[in-house]
């Protein structure tokens, strides 16, 4: 009886099982780049010398650390929106000044008032269709005297989302205005517990529920110790958790554009680090939103006034920002809405 009954559910599972990866050879099969020159063309604009102008920027003294409610983050935030106005990269209509603040009543106790900056670049054909861009644009401060540049920390994913934005903005510019609304989202707070994420997504500008994608770069500059001989990979983690469809685009955009060897070791459900829950896309996650975190992992100056400038790998930078333009770009041009559920 119990001999029959296991080889019964055996019967039943390996069906189900076959049917599984049919529909999984189906959707790889529905994933294509049509217009390859086009995206290459974009893909191009993205270059080291502009990362490098923007992350020398970002990390320098003058921000002392870009700490959340300081001064030095409050210039940071400017400098962002005044890069945004001289693309023509638009506010959203709701916050003309690119700037939702976030009040000190959310924040920590003895924070100031902050901002998340956000512009946009209205899609063509379903503009209420929204996929994020996005990187915290805090961290550490000065701690002991000390100024926490934060080069890698976010200096490298706030340097990719400004290119990625010119870039989309340039192929406007040329008549090729994306299909979907794409926003790009500059978070505060995160170094103090994922606050201008969280105020986003409980205070959205635009509606969750028309949010396609939220694509998360949080340190995209360095190489971890696993990857000192192989130094051409990336991090993706939480690709696959709340949609099929999303794990799959990013290793074709990868495959035919960019190449790299895309690591799942901290995506694994059980990983102790936890990365999918210690950066801004877990917060899009909890609301149902397909989301991607893109990391370096850590390494030896991570949260230390060490990581600076000088350190940055800068081909590795913009190797790792095309493949994210790339995902981006697929998402807001493909002709169906990403499907975000799990199959
Ligand atoms: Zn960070």
């Amino acid at each position: 009886m119990k001999v029959l009954f296991a080889l019964a559910l055996l019967f039943v599972g390996s069906c189900s099982n076959l049917r599984h990866s049919e529909r999984i050879d189906n959707l790889k099969n529905s994933i294509s780049f049509e217009d390859e020159t086009v995206v290459n063309t974009y893909i191009n604009t993205i270059t080291e010398e502009e990362l490098k102008e923007h992350v020398e920027e970002v990390s320098s003294e003058k921000y002392e650390g870009r700490k959340t409610g300081e001064e030095g983050h409050n210039q940071i935030c400017n400098y962002l929106r005044e890069y945004y106005k001289s693309q023509n990269i638009s506010a959203p209509e709701t916050h003309p000044d690119y700037y939702q603040i976030v009040p000190e009543s959310v924040l920590p106790e003895g924070i100031k008032d902050s901002q998340n900056v956000i512009a946009y670049i209205e899609g063509a054909e379903f503009p209420r269709e929204y996929v994020y861009i996005a990187a915290h644009s805090d961290h550490e401060g000065i701690i002991n005297g000390e100024i926490y540049n934060g080069a890698d920390d976010n200096g490298s994913g706030t340097a990719a989302v400004l290119e990625m934005a010119e870039a989309f903005q340039e192929a406007v510019n040329n008549g090729y205005r994306p299909k979907r609304s794409v926003v790009f989202l500059h978070v505060t707070g995160e170094e103090i517990g994922l606050h201008g994420s969280r105020y986003y997504t409980e205070n959205p500008i635009f509606p969750l529920e028309q949010t396609v994608t939220m694509l998360n770069i949080d340190m995209i500059g360095r190489v971890d110790d696993r990857h000192k001989t192989n130094e051409n990979y990336i991090y993706l983690i939480g690709a696959d958790r709340v949609s099929t469809e999303l794990h799959y685009i990013a290793q074709e955009a990868n495959k035919q554009f960019t190449q790299l060897e895309l690591d799942y070791k901290y995506n694994e459900e059980n990983d102790m680090n936890r990365y999918f829950y210690r950066s801004d896309q877990y917060n899009f996650a909890l609301k149902g939103i397909p989301v991607i975190f893109f990391f370096n992992g850590e390494h030896e100056d991570y949260t230390k006034p060490t990581d600076t400038v000088d350190k940055i790998n800068f081909p590795l930078l913009a190797k790792r920002t095309k493949l994210i333009f790339s995902i981006g770009w697929y998402l807001a041009n493909s002709d169906q809405r990403l499907n975000p559920e799990i199959i």
